[in-house]
């Protein structure tokens, strides 16, 4: 990203290798993988630019190996395996002390207010590495962990899944791989709704390769009956709304499922920062339900939650759509808008 204008500003260089300083390591990239956040910068969207000031190196899912450590950094050695956590925070406001690092008032993004990713290395603090295991995080998988820790982080905000009724509306990258958590983790049963027909067939074919135990439907809400198959569904109303796409019409339609005393976690993010709820009174007040927002990753528990959902055998292959090499980041952002990918892995070494 050099130029603050949209889509044409982002482009391949050739810049100098970063060095590691004090309590940094360098990593030399394996994989790399697209999120959504990168397709708003490439479109220099309103709700992300002013947070740029470029030029700067984007891109924040990765994996790679340590190639290079900076003086005082102790526990890590070049070699090792590993991603990380690319929200750095102050570890000093308020809720950095309370626990709540994910919420850092003065969080730094890698690969959005500094250099990130998609790069052959990037440096980063070393108390933001994540050690990987290789037998159970092979690179392609190891390239988009940021964005499985969002997909956890919302499931596992929930108060349980085992045994409740689940309605997930957007089955994104980020809400397909939710909903394989929700399938691992044993859900009473599983509805998804979704309108991009590519993302609608994925989530149909998935279904289909399912041979566990949870009944789980796919639904496009704009179908005459929806809701009210959902409600036979689950005996009368979900338990737990999964919000992962933003959209109000799914919003509203995730309140008025849901079961009085049930929970809606909100991750998507409706475009423009205003939302219209319709019966406020009757489906959120009088139904007593929780309305919990979800952003980013518990640092480090939602790390050490996926990374133990991995090796229990949790299967999230199918989320890996595209393999491009770094330099053919324009075209995977194109199948990204297309909506004909989920994750779009890019290899710097091709
Ligand atoms: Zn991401
Ligand atoms: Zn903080």
């Amino acid at each position: 990203m050099a130029r603050p204008e949209p889509g044409a500003a982002v482009f391949v260089k050739d810049l100098p290798e970063p060095q590691a300083g004090p309590g940094q390591v360098r990593v030399r990239i394996s994989k790399a993988a697209i999120c959504g956040t990168d397709r708003h910068i490439f479109h220099w969207d309103p709700s992300i630019a002013p947070l740029l000031s470029p030029p700067v190196v984007i891109g924040h899912e990765f994996c790679g190996h340590i190639d290079q450590v900076g003086a005082e950094v102790t526990g890590w050695e070049e070699g090792d395996y590993v991603s990380a956590e690319m929200h750095i925070v102050c570890g000093k406001c308020r809720a950095c002390r309370a626990g709540n690092q994910h919420v850092c008032e003065d969080t730094e993004i890698a690969g959005l207010h500094c250099d990130g990713a998609f790069a052959e290395f990037v440096v980063v603090p070393s108390q933001n590495l994540v050690r990987l295991d290789p037998a159970v995080v092979p690179p392609h998988i190891g390239a988009f962990l940021d964005a499985l820790g969002n997909a956890v982080h919302t499931v596992q905000a929930a108060s349980s899944i085992a045994g409740r009724h689940i309605l997930l509306s957007g089955y994104g990258a980020i809400g397909a791989m939710a909903a394989a958590v929700v399938e691992f983790e044993g859900a009473a049963s599983l509805c998804i709704t979704e309108v991009a027909p590519g993302h609608l067939s994925r989530a149909r074919e998935w279904v289909s390769k399912l041979n566990g135990p949870v009944p789980v439907h796919v639904f496009d809400p704009r179908e005459e009956g929806t809701a009210e198959k959902i409600r036979q569904i689950t005996g009368g109303g979900v338990d737990v709304v999964l919000e992962m796409s933003g959209a109000p019409p799914a919003i509203n339609m995730g309140l008025e499922l849901l079961y009085p005393g049930g929970e809606m976690m909100m991750l998507g993010l409706p475009s423009g920062s205003d939302l219209s709820l319709e019966g406020f009174a009757r489906n959120v007040i009088f139904k007593g339900l929780h309305l919990h927002g979800v952003v980013g990753r518990r640092i480090f528990a939602t790390w050490t939650e996926m990374l133990g959902l991995l090796a229990r055998g949790l299967n999230i292959e199918h989320i890996v759509t595209h393999r491009l090499p770094l330099s053919s980041f324009t075209e995977g952002i194109g199948l990204l808008d297309a909506a004909e990918a989920h994750k779009v892995i890019l290899d710097p070494t091709t």
